[in-house]
């Protein structure tokens, strides 16, 4: 009888825990879904003002008639670049609080993963060119892949984006696509160049919302330190994996996993 009412007593303070526990939890939860919301909230709105002013200063550059002074043009330039810089980061902060919400749907189809690879190449090619970059691609012809085709084109974006930012002039930058049939079938994405590296102890540190390894050459970059965040969410979202692989000084590998 004794070891029942234990049992009983037992049961009951453990139900009693785990209620209270969750009750205590809910106020923490609401502040959270609260700022997430308030963040998603302020970057949507924050980007209509920042279309208008790009609007405007191109209506200023324009306009026929009109005397600018160099120093005039000049701040012109630079406003424009600050405004395109402030646009990327109200996007990116749209996106990461868009995911944390849940609310951002991956729409999975089947398509040639090659093929956005080298559209996204192509994009990124005016940009190697000018920094004295060689950018190429290799690997098998066709992968075909049950993916966000969307997200995997922002996924490679950010990563060969970043192999150029990051790699000085003369230096290279090459992607591989492979496809492998063992332990599992998958797909592995290798984003590799020549350029500055990242020490040991920075490697997990990266993927960390706005951690830079350099603060000012990040900026001067045009970059806002949630590139690895939203292309590690990405990569989660697919179920795969990201690793990097590194000798600081020397240049760097990100490694993508997705099952096929
Ligand atoms: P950012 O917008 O600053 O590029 P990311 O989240 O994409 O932000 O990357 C975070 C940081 O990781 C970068 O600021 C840079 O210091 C480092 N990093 C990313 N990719 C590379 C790379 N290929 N080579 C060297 N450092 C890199």
């Amino acid at each position: 009888m004794m070891v029942v009412l234990c049992i009983l007593f037992l049961v009951i303070a453990a139900f009693a825990g785990h209620f209270l526990a969750g009750r205590a939890i809910i106020p923490i939860r609401q502040a959270f879904s609260r700022q997430r919301e308030f963040v998603a909230d302020a970057s949507h709105e924050l980007r209509t003002p920042l279309s208008v002013m790009l609007t405007s200063v191109d209506v200023i550059q324009t306009e026929e008639d009109q005397k600018l002074s160099p120093l005039s043009i000049q701040v012109l330039d630079d406003m424009k670049d600050e405004i395109r810089r402030m646009t990327k980061l109200v996007t990116d902060l749209l996106t990461l609080a868009r995911a944390d919400a849940g609310a951002v749907n991956i729409i999975k189809e089947r398509f040639d993963l090659a093929i956005v690879a080298e559209q996204v190449l192509r994009s990124l090619q005016p940009l190697a060119a000018t920094k004295g970059i060689e950018l190429a691609i290799a690997g098998e012809a066709e992968i075909a892949v049950l993916a966000d085709r969307e997200r995997m084109k922002q996924l490679l974006l950010i990563l060969i984006d970043n192999a150029v930012k990051y790699t000085p002039a003369g230096g290279r930058v090459g992607v591989l696509l492979k496809t492998a049939a063992a332990p599992k079938p998958c797909v592995t994405i290798t984003v590799e160049d020549t350029g500055a590296g990242i020490p040991d102890d920075q490697r997990a540190l990266i993927f960390e919302r706005f951690y830079r390894i350099d603060k000012a050459r990040s900026r001067q970059e045009g970059g806002t330190g949630l590139g690895l965040p939203i292309a590690k969410w990405i990569v989660d979202a697919h179920g795969g994996t990201i690793k990097v692989t590194s000798t600081f000084g020397e240049g760097s590998s990100f490694i993508v996993t997705l099952p096929v």
